[in-house]
Parts: C-alpha cells; structure tokens; sequence
C-alpha cells in the first residue's frame, strides 16, 4: 500500500525504568517507616520488574488466560490448571523476590523490616503484574497461622519460606518450594462465613493432629494449583480452619475436584475456581470451632496486600499517564503543559502518594506489633482503614489515568494498553477480603476494642499545628471515635481517619508542597468530585516533577 499519511504525535511507552528509582513517594515512605533500611534489593528489582521484557511477560500471561484440564485424554481425572510459561515466569521472580512466606525466614525476621522491605516490594510488582500476586499474598497470610498446627509448620516452613518456585504437582517434601491458598467463600455466603455448610467428619489422628474428612463446596477458589489451602469447615465443635493438602502425604491426590475456572472482569492471569470436596482429607489448625478468628488473622495480612496492590496500581496508572501527557501535544503543547491537565496530574498524583503513604505506614505495623502497644493498635484500626479507602479510590483513579491519554487509554493492545488492564483489575481488590461495607463494619469492631481514641491522636500529633484543616479534623475525630459511629455511619468515618492519617503521613514524609495541597483538597474542603479540581494556589509543577517516574535529579524531596 502506497503511504496515506505520517504517523506522529503518537507516544513512546514507558518501558525500561526503574521503578524504585523514580518512586519518590515510595522513597520517602521507606525512610520514615524503615530508617536505615537497606534499599538495594528493592533498586535491583525495580531495574527488573520495569524492563520491557518483564512487561512482555505481564502481557502474555494475561493474554493466555489459565485453562483448566479436569481430566487427560484417557478420561482420568487430574484436575490440573495450564498456564502460559510467562505466568511461570512471573512466578519465580515473585518468589525470587521473597513476596510470600519469606519475611516469615529467621534471617528475614532479624532485621527488624522485614514486612516492610516485602511491602515495598509488593507494590513494585503489582506495578508489573497483580493477578498472579494472588496466590503469593496467600501464602504469605497462611504461613503464620499455620504455626497453629507445630507439626504441619515444622514439616512445610522450609518451602513455604524458601524462594524457590516449584510449579510440579508432587508431594511437598519433594518440592523445592510451595504455595499456599486459602478457601472460605461459599455460594451462600462469603461475607458470613457462618453460613458455611461445608461439613468436616472426624477421621482419626495422626502425626498432625486431628484429621477431618471434608465434603462440600467453596464457589471462589483462587489459585486451585496451590499446594495446600486452609478452608473453613464445619466440625462437631463448629467452623473450624483446617489444612488441606493437595497431594496427601502417601503421594495419593486429594479428594479435591476443580469444577470450572471463573470468568472474571479482570485479575486474568489468575487461575480462580469454583471446587467440591468429595471425603478430602484435612488436618485441624488451631482450636476447633475458633476458625473465624483464625481466619481473620489470615485476612488482616492479606488486606494490607490490597491496600498495597491498590497503591502500586495507582503508582503505575500515574506513570503511565505522565509519561503520555510528557510527548503528546494538542493545541500547541504538550499535554502536559496544558493548565487543566496539570491539575489532573497533580491530584492523581497527591492521591497516588497518599495511597503509598498510608500503605506503607500500615506494613510497619506488621513489623512491630508483637512488641509495641501502638504499632498494635495501629495494625488493627489502620487494617480496615486502608483496605477500605485505597480500594475504593483505585477505580475511580485508574478511569481518570485511562483519560489522560485519551481513546488509546481505552485500547486493549500491549504498552499503552495496560491501562485497560489496570481499569479492569482495580475492583477487585475492593471485593475480596471483605467488601467495604465488611471493612467499614470491621473498623467500627476495632473501635469498640482498643483505646482506640487515644491511640488514633497519638497517631495524628506529630502534624499538630501544620495545617488548620487537619487541627480541626484531629480534634473531632478522637470524639467521634469515643462517641462510636453507628453502622449507618461507618463508611464517612472510615474516610474521615483515612484522610486525617494519611495528612499526619505525609507532613512528616512528602514535600510542603504535596501536604498542603492535599490537605487543601481533602481536608479543607477546596476540591470537588472528580480529580482535576485542587485551587489555583497550587504548586503543580513541584507536584508533578516529584512525581515523575523517571528521576531527572531536579524535583524536590
Ligand atoms: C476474583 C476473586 C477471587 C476470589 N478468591 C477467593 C478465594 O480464593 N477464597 C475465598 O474464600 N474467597 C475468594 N473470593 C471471594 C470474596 O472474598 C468474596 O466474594 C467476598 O468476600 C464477598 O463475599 P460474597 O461474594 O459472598 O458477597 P456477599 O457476602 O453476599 O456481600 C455482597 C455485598 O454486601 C455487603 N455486605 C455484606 N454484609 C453486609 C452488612 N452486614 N452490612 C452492609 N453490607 C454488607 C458486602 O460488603 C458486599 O458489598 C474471591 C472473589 C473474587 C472476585
């Protein structure tokens, strides 16, 4: 075909950066919630994970969606997921990097941020790839409460620590490394868990304790090629957590039978099914009849995983449309340039580095809380907190990223395409491990527990004095708090504490700049609703040129 036109005016993507490197948000987080934190590691897996090969890879493993293979050609059954060899890839480098049992290692332990160190690395990769860290987020809750059964920890902490990925179908002892689910959600109910009717017969004992014969159902199922799951059943003594491996310790398969993968709306390279138990094998963890709590120890994990996700996605939204707006030009300037286009940047990126800021605050109370009263307090109100207001500003970010660059944000095709793909994948993180609502009700219960008032103004007192806004909403809040919301109000308290927190973070981690205008925003009032609407006093360029992702050595902070 004879040319019909010039292509130009079209953009480079953004591939080959460092995402640590030009994370500053990210930097100032670590430095405030992790002093003296060695941060090579997370440079090293920054230069990794935004290579234009690793996004290949990302692309790949969505583009080639997990199948299930219930049964060989021969009509046997085996119950085996495929997966394309960039999910594989995707895999190793994940447990390479130490995202899932890990920071549970000795060594890890030791130096005082491991969660920490493994937060920021979390958010590093969601930036690459989110749906296939659900299984590794799993992992990483189950392994501490497996502690609950000694023997079954004994005999698996070796792999479910170790960084090695070991995809094989086999018994765990065999295995360089493993990974872990978990299964609570039933047709009838996911919320209430009560309403479980998986049923779990006693069966005898052995060298892991009481064993249960399961029969029944769980209707979300993610990550079914996991090595083993803790589910929820329902035992003479009431719902109870056990273990249930998939391959059983004589190297026979467990009664475990995956019905279909689910079709979902986003988080495609991540296998999620719908399975039956018929008479499958599972050992007790913990007292029998406690699985709720249990279960919710589990979830306080991986909720800080979906505050952490959201951020990351965030962070890779906001990049993506800087570097767009940075090339393309419309009406004489770079878009970027353009006045209104400034205040969009600029708010997505205040929001972006709240998000970070308070996900991060979060992971150091995962480091702390078994030693200081505070840090406790801290992990138990800011759980809810975070998972609810990160969650639900993700989508709402992510639709005004996608606009930034215009009908191509809205094009599934590889580079630029990602956005679509960022679109898709952010509910997600909102519905699973407790819906807002569930995490709205869950802070209301933090309340009625802790000195939670006390806790939640010691919290916000370093900020004391440095924006009158946030003086005034440090004063209510702790008020409210004693004089305990009702359930009508728990979602604009879970909000206000969200905001306040966040303010009080980033007064003592971001540039004046960004606390002042999020502040002015936020707290002030001086915003409407959508992004794009900060006062004209703004200072837009200081906030985007810290935002940047690729770092020029010129931006402030
Ligand atoms: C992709 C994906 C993967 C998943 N993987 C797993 C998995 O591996 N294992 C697993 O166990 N589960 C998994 N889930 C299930 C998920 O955790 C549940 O969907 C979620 O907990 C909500 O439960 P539900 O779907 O039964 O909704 P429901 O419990 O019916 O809730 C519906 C809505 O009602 C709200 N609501 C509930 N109770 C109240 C109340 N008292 N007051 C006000 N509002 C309320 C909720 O906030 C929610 O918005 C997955 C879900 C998805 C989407």
């Amino acid at each position: 075909m004879s040319a019909t036109h010039e292509v130009f005016n079209q953009v480079e993507p953004l591939v080959d950066v460092n995402l640590f490197a030009g994370n500053r948000a990210m930097q100032g987080a670590l430095k405030f919630n992790a002093p003296g934190l060695d941060t090579s590691s997370l440079h090293a897996l920054g230069d990794t994970l935004g290579s234009a090969d690793m996004q290949t890879h990302a692309r790949l493993a969505n583009v080639f969606t997990p199948q299930l293979k219930s049964h060989s050609r021969f009509g046997h059954r085996i119950d085996q997921v495929e997966f394309h060899p960039s999910y594989h890839v995707l895999m190793n480098a994940a447990t390479g990097a130490g995202l899932h049992g890990t920071p549970f290692s000795e060594s890890e332990q030791c130096s005082g941020h491991a969660h920490v160190k493994r937060a920021a690395a979390f958010m590093l990769f969601t930036e690459l790839e989110p749906s296939m860290l659900c299984p590794i987020s799993m992992t990483y809750a189950v392994t501490p409460a497996l502690k609950d059964n000694p023997a079954i920890y004994g005999d698996w902490a070796p792999q479910l620590t170790s960084r090695a990925y070991d995809p094989a179908l086999k018994l765990w002892k065999d295995k360089a490394g493993v990974t872990m689910g978990m299964g609570m959600t039933e047709k009838q109910g996911g919320s209430d868990v009560r309403a479980n009717t998986t049923q779990a017969v006693p069966d005898g004992a052995d060298g892991w304790g009481q064993r249960f014969s399961v029969t029944g159902h769980k209707w979300f199922f993610s990550a079914p090629m996991c090595d083993a799951f803790l589910i929820l059943a329902q035992t003479p003594s009431g719902l109870s957590c056990l273990f249930l491996p998939r391959v059983l310790p004589d190297g026979s398969m467990n009664q475990l039978f995956i019905q279909r993968l689910k079709d979902k709306l986003g988080n495609k390279a991540n296998a999620s099914s719908e399975v039956e138990f018929a008479g499958a094998t599972a050992w007790l963890v913990g007292e029998e009849g406690r699985g709720v709590p249990q279960i919710l120890a589990m979830g306080t994990m991986t909720r800080l995983d979906c505050a952490l996700g959201t951020s990351g996605l965030m962070r890779q939204a906001l990049s993506i449309a800087l570097n767009h707006t940075s090339q393309r030009m419309a009406f004489g300037k770079k878009l970027i340039h353009q006045p209104l286009m400034q205040n969009v940047l600029a708010d997505l990126a205040l929001e972006s580095e709240a998000a970070t800021a308070l996900a991060l605050r979060l992971a150091r109370s995962f480091d702390r809380a078994a030693t200081d009263e505070h840090e406790r307090a801290m992990q138990r109100l800011l759980t809810p907190v975070a998972k609810f207001w990160i969650c639900k500003r993700g989508s709402h970010f992510a639709q005004e990223a996608m606009e930034c660059l215009g009908g191509n944000g809205y094009v599934e095709e590889g580079g630029e395409g990602i956005m679509a793909r960022i679109y898709r994948e952010m509910p997600v993180n909102s519905i699973w491990e407790g819906a807002g609502n569930i995490m709205a009700l869950d802070l209301l219960r933090a309340l009625r527990k802790a000195d939670a008032a006390a806790a939640l103004a010691h919290e916000l007192a370093p900020a004391r004095g440095m924006h009158p806004a946030l003086d005034r909403l440090s004063d209510q809040l702790p008020i409210r708090v004693e004089q305990m919301a009702t359930e009508m109000e728990a979602r604009r308290l879970a909000q206000d504490v969200a905001l306040a927190v966040q303010a009080a973070l980033l007064s003592q981690t971001a540039p004046a700049s960004v606390f002042g205008a999020f502040c002015d925003s936020r707290i002030a009032g001086h915003w409407g609703h959508s992004f794009g609407s900060l006062g004209a006093g703004t200072d837009f360029d200081a906030i985007i040129a810290r935002a940047q992702p690729r770092w020029d050595g010129d931006a402030n902070g």
